[in-house]
């Protein structure tokens, strides 16, 4: 990535392609158009002040919704016991994704009600 600087895509490209530039999430395929390209970002598995944070192994590809469809999902890690240690990629995907998933099927049902152009028949 010689020449290239964005911030963003730079430092996530080796993350990105190793999802095949798909979200982990929702499947959004970053490959098909530019605007889908555009949307992923890198998403942590792993909690604040975890030695592990950091390392690209416990970092997914992840489009903008799904990032941030529940910032709260640290926050409310002990509630909803979650799990950390111990838990491989995959793992830490799919005990993510549940919650990602609770946020996407509320807004899909807003945007059916209030945003879908509707046919006219
Ligand atoms: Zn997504």
């Amino acid at each position: 990535m010689k020449g290239f600087d964005d911030s963003l895509r730079g430092y996530s490209f080796e993350v990105h392609k190793r999802d095949d530039f798909m979200c982990r999430y929702c499947g959004l395929d970053g490959a098909v158009s530019l605007e889908s390209w555009l949307s992923l970002s890198r998403d942590h598995l792993l909690p604040k002040g975890h030695a592990e944070r950091e390392n690209d192994e416990f970092i997914v590809t992840a489009c903008m919704f799904c990032n941030t469809a529940d910032n709260r999902y640290f926050e409310n890690a002990e509630e909803r016991n979650l799990q950390f240690d111990g838990m491989t990629q995959e793992q830490l995907v799919v005990q993510r994704n549940e919650w990602v998933q609770r946020t996407r099927s509320d807004y899909r049902d807003f945007w059916e009600k209030n945003v879908a152009k509707r046919r006219i028949d």
